[in-house]
């Protein structure tokens, strides 16, 4: 075709319509920030740009009966401002708070940034943390849900079919949401991308876990749960040699590779390192 034609979709039902008549040649565009380096470096060259970022369907956030639900198409500035986000899910607040500079999160959507699928991605780990769900979409195949853990297959790879769509995002609030950390480790403070992150989310009861879901991103193919310092945590008073042990764990769960921004060693090391951090303060946060 040589050229990109744009379609701007008035509502859902648009939407869908539109990604099944350009199936495999139509791609969403959401606030472009990952799409648009791709187009220019001819990484992507869709010959469809169906724009998503004024469909209202797309950009609530709302909370029901303690489920938290967010638009795909949700800004990371909206995220990060939302007060039912930082009193419900803070460390999600504060991933969305360290996306980036003020200018990408307010173009940025949460959809975009986990339909991208990088290792890197700031939403990831605290969302898989939270346990979240992905409600997926398509013309003919009605809406599926996606625990957000079976989503990515692998760095940009998801199991999302070429026809589906992220409408949103959900997630059950937190027995206790202060009990939770996210700790970005990049080269420098602001607009970096994370060599290493780490989220948090601990359920604690006079000073027993009874509940923890930890995630990392940027030390394997994909973000990760690390399944085995969850375990670790779960059923034991959380003392400083508890917490160590099972941070030092983490290296059975994660497969770090060494490019541009730091070794695959140093990603080790600093994967138990930030994770012993992060959950001692996802312990004392809230406790009076
Ligand atoms: C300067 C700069 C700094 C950045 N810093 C960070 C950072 O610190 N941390 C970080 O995690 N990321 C960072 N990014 C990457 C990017 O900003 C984020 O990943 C962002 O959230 C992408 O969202 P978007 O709406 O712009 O996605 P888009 O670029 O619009 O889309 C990205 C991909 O997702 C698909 N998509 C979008 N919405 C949907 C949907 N609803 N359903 C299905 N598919 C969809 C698109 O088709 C496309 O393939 C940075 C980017 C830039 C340019």
């Amino acid at each position: 075709m040589g050229y990109t034609e744009y379609i701007k979709p008035k509502n859902l039902n648009d939407l869908l319509n539109n990604k099944k008549e350009t199936e495999g040649r139509g791609e969403v565009i959401a606030g472009g920030t990952n799409l648009i380096p791709q187009m220019k470096e001819k990484v992507k060259s869709p010959d469809f740009l169906i724009d998503v970022c004024d469909l209202q369907e797309l950009s609530q956030i709302s909370e029901e009966n303690g489920m938290i639900s967010i638009g795909a198409g949700t800004t990371i500035a909206d995220i990060a401002s939302s007060e039912i986000i930082k009193s419900k899910s803070p460390i999600l607040a504060s991933a969305a708070r360290q996306l980036g500079n003020p200018l990408i999160r307010n173009r940025a959507t949460i959809g975009g940034n986990i339909a991208d699928a990088s290792p890197a991605a700031d939403t990831a780990p605290p969302l898989l943390a939270l346990e979240a769900l992905l409600y997926l979409e398509s013309k003919g195949g009605g809406q599926r849900d996606v625990p957000l853990d079976k989503f990515f297959t692998g760095p940009n790879q998801t199991v999302m079919k070429e026809n589906e769509v992220i409408t949103r995002i959900c997630f059950r609030e937190p027995a206790s949401p202060l009990h939770g950390s996210y700790i970005k480790l990049g080269l420098r403070n602001a607009m970096a991308i994370s060599v290493v992150s780490v989220a948090v989310m601990l359920d604690v009861k006079e000073g027993v876990c009874r509940k923890a879901r930890i995630a990392l991103g940027s030390v394997a193919p994909k973000p990760v749960r690390a399944y085995g310092v969850e375990k670790g945590l779960e059923g034991k008073e959380l003392n400083r040699d508890v917490i160590e042990a099972s941070a030092n764990e983490v290296i059975k769960d994660i497969s770090p590779i060494s490019d541009i921004r730091a070794s695959a060693a140093y990603r080790q090391h600093t994967a138990s390192v930030l994770l012993k951090r992060a959950i001692l303060e996802a312990r004392d946060r809230g406790v009076k």
